[in-house]
């Protein structure tokens, strides 16, 4: 007997007959006699729906708002009512809990608060009594001031695994609309293979640089707390993906993810001196916008610097408002701005011990004449950006050239 978490992405909620469907995947797991904590999405697309409504009600795209969250919340209330009831209507024992009531304390602003604190007691009374709770993902309480939170978008992963980790689950299922983390995106690569097992340091990697199945938050609570993941699907029942601790070391390569987020700003023709980059990266700092991938060189002839570097899309006209208003007092001849471009990753636990990944990644995408912009490496990633005109060629070619389809069958073995 086991204390498990279950958590439920929006796909899997998006009406009554889903919500149900998902209700009996936590019946048949409490019958095997574990005890069962469910932490629910919103239903569908509610929260974008909420979202836009607060934006039209306020006109300014405030997501700090205090007020704004306690409309963002009302979401997962919907659907951990509904799970609640449609658990009780299987003849379970079952209620839901609120972010206030549990209650999962946060700090920081609105509209991505961070959790410091989760109390257990209800939950674990709940579940000792051989009880569901059914908590409502995505939102907390602010500590100060007293008000209902949210985590930001996506954030009811990290709820799942941050009250895993407090009730000292054994395991935390994160049912969602594919069967787990692939090697590659299916939709892109037809020789994506599902991924059997990786472990927390490729699971971040994989979440940071594009992989959609889990968030970035959830993927470094899990590692921390080290708590085992199963992510897989609502709608068959095939094994997904373990997340665990040293899992498969010696794998070099394990995914290929893309990340559609980025976009590329060149600041060309800078007095080569020293600060300029200091003063290029503080102006952007103080205005809230981090930046990526850095890359720096130098003209021959002239002696002048040019600086490039990612940052998000979204972030993009504010970032090139940044840089001109200090053009008088950091001269450069040219900026540049262009968010037709791509981060491609390769990642694998074992990349650190094995030589030539970085060689074979720049061969295979020169002999395809795509051309590298900004390369950035971590002990365990290699990424690249390039225009995003190549990104179907690129994934392929490198998918086929690291034989990613094969290397989950020898795992297997
Ligand atoms: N419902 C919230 C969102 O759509 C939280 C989540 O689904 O994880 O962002
Ligand atoms: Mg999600």
């Amino acid at each position: 007997m086991a204390r498990v978490v279950q958590k439920f992405g929006g796909s899997s909620l998006r009406d009554l007959s889903y919500i149900r469907r998902a209700a009996q995947i936590v019946a048949r797991r409490w019958h095997s006699g574990d005890d069962v904590l469910v932490v629910v999405s919103a239903m569908g697309d509610r929260t974008d729906l909420l979202s836009s409504l607060a934006l039209t009600a306020y006109k300014h795209s405030d997501d700090e708002n205090a007020e704004s969250d306690v409309l963002l919340s009302i979401g997962e209330q919907e659907s951990a009512s509904l799970m609640a009831l449609s658990l009780q209507s299987l003849g379970l024992s079952a209620r839901s809990f609120m972010g206030w009531q549990i209650p999962i304390e946060t700090i920081g602003v609105h509209g991505k608060a961070r959790v410091k604190r989760i109390g257990t007691s209800m939950l674990v009374d709940t579940l000792d009594h051989r009880g569901i709770a059914v908590c409502a993902g995505f939102q907390g309480l602010m500590v100060r001031g007293d008000r209902i939170s949210t985590l930001g978008r996506g954030g009811s992963d990290t709820s799942a695994v941050l009250l895993a980790a407090s009730i000292d689950a054994q395991l935390c299922e994160i049912f969602t609309d594919v069967e787990g983390v692939y090697t590659s995106d299916p939709r892109l690569v037809a020789s994506a293979r599902k991924l059997s097992s990786i472990n927390y340091e490729e699971m971040l990697e994989i979440a940071s640089l594009g992989g959609r199945v889990l968030e970035t938050r959830a993927a470094a609570a899990a590692m921390r707390y080290k708590i085992p993941l199963h992510i897989r699907s609502t709608f068959s029942s095939n094994e997904g993906t373990e997340v665990g601790e040293g899992i498969m070391e010696e794998r070099a390569v394990t995914a290929l993810t893309h990340s559609e987020s980025d976009a590329k700003i060149a600041v060309l023709g800078l007095d080569n001196q020293p600060g300029i980059a200091s003063k290029i990266f503080g102006q952007l700092a103080s205005n809230g916008i981090s930046v990526d991938m850095i890359v720096q060189g130098m003209t021959q002839d002239e002696g002048k610097a040019h600086i490039a570097f990612t940052v998000l899309k979204t972030d993009i006209s504010r970032a090139c408002a940044a840089l001109e208003s200090i053009r008088e007092s950091t001269p450069y001849q040219e900026l540049r701005c262009d968010d037709n471009v791509i981060k491609l990753s390769l990642i694998g636990a074992g990349m650190n011990s094995s030589a030539g990944v970085a060689a074979r990644m720049f061969t295979t995408l020169a002999e395809k004449g795509i051309n590298i912009q900004i390369i950035a490496t971590s002990e365990i990633k290699i990424s690249v950006l390039i225009s995003a005109d190549y990104l179907e060629l690129a994934l392929r070619s490198l998918h086929g050239v690291f034989d990613l389809s094969n290397a989950v069958e020898d795992l297997k073995q």
